[in-house]
């Protein structure tokens, strides 16, 4: 059949890894990058694919059936998502979790006034992790619901060092505790405390003259990113940041411990295990972006969540084949 079209919305770590995720998948293909710079700047991932001003999208609305959107959740998914559901099938991957209510109704309306389909915020988490937590939760109501996160490289703390005072550059690692981990897993459903379930790692290259042991206690005592933590602070050459700090790397657990009616524990578990925290997140987003282009299809139409989405629309197999094959 003919192919599903997809267009790509941004072009950072994401939209590259949605570049290189499209290939993946026979009956998908890439039919523009979109960006709000100068074409000319960025590098393509294949001569093949056109780079093209974001505005450029205004005349393609018949010539794209999914516009996977890869811009940041903090500036730029606020104003784009909801101003291209209006005119496009969309998918992101908005992940500021407290703001999901808010930014899902700012896209229902104009994708509802328009005929598009829009699922926001799928990924890992939000995303899979979402769904292994509604299906623990759903499965075993009488227990607790465990998240950990790592080890991997997190942009919002690493950010917030890189704000720090005499700080030139540096990556922040969150590490999920083994013994934290080891009981949940035991079944126990253990009672822990932020403190005792991540700890925070981070890798500095100072500015000439600044002050260890100052730039130290400004991080380790930020409130929010570090405070409820144990933070390590290790300082190193600009050259050793670059040679050993340069992927991004994440994953992570979900786990739900509960007890069935008999009493007996029932422990289920989600792993992640990530070499490219943003090629999978890429790999979930175009999975997703199959399923939107069914729903659109079926007239299933406004914003839309992973929990709204069945799971049969991600795979490129048949319901006949899935049933044979997968069942
Ligand atoms: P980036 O900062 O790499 O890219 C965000 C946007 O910034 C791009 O779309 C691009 O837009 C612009 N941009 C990229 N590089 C440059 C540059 N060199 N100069 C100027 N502008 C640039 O963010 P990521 O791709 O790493 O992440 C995007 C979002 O994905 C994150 O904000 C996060 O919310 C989300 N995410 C969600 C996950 C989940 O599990 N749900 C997991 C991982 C990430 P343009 O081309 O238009 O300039």
């Amino acid at each position: 059949g003919e192919k599903i079209r997809i267009g790509i919305v941004g072009y950072g770590n994401l939209g590259r890894g949605v570049a290189l995720a499209v290939p993946q998948n026979p009956d998908m293909e890439l039919v523009g990058i979109f960006t709000r710079r100068a074409p000319a700047d960025i590098d393509a991932p294949e001569k093949s694919t056109p780079i093209l001003p974001v505005d450029a999208l205004t005349d393609r609305r018949d010539d794209v059936d999914v516009l996977i959107l890869c811009g940041g959740s903090k500036d730029d998914l606020p104003e784009q998502g909801p101003a291209l559901a209006a005119h496009f099938n969309t998918v992101d991957s908005f992940d500021t979790h407290a703001r999901i209510p808010e930014y899902f109704a700012a896209v229902d309306a104009p994708a509802r006034a328009g005929g598009r389909t829009a699922l926001i915020s799928t990924g890992w988490d939000p995303g899979m992790f979402s769904l292994n937590r509604l299906y623990g939760e759903a499965l075993l109501p009488d227990g607790e619901t465990y998240t950990f996160w790592g080890k991997g490289l997190s942009q919002g703390h690493s950010d917030a060092v890189r704000r720090v005072p005499g700080v030139a550059a540096g990556v922040q690692y969150t590490v999920p505790s083994q013994e934290a981990i080891d009981a949940v897993r035991s079944g126990r459903r253990p009672e822990l405390s932020t403190r005792e379930k991540h700890r925070r790692e981070c890798y500095v290259v100072l500015e000439e003259g600044a002050d260890a042991a100052e730039v130290e206690k400004a991080i380790v005592t930020m409130p929010h990113y570090f405070a409820d933590y144990d933070t390590e602070v290790h300082f190193i050459s600009a050259v050793e940041l670059r040679r050993d700090h340069g992927a991004m790397p994440h994953g992570g657990f979900v786990i739900r411990s509960g007890n069935t009616g008999g009493g007996h524990a029932q422990v289920v578990e989600y792993r992640l295990q990530l070499e490219s925290n943003p090629e999978f997140t890429a790999s979930v987003l175009v999975a997703f972006a199959r399923a939107v282009h069914r729903l659109n299809a079926q007239g299933q139409v406004g914003a839309k969540t992973v929990f709204d989405v069945p799971p049969g629309l991600l795979s490129a197999r048949s319901p006949e084949q899935l049933r044979a094959e997968l069942l």
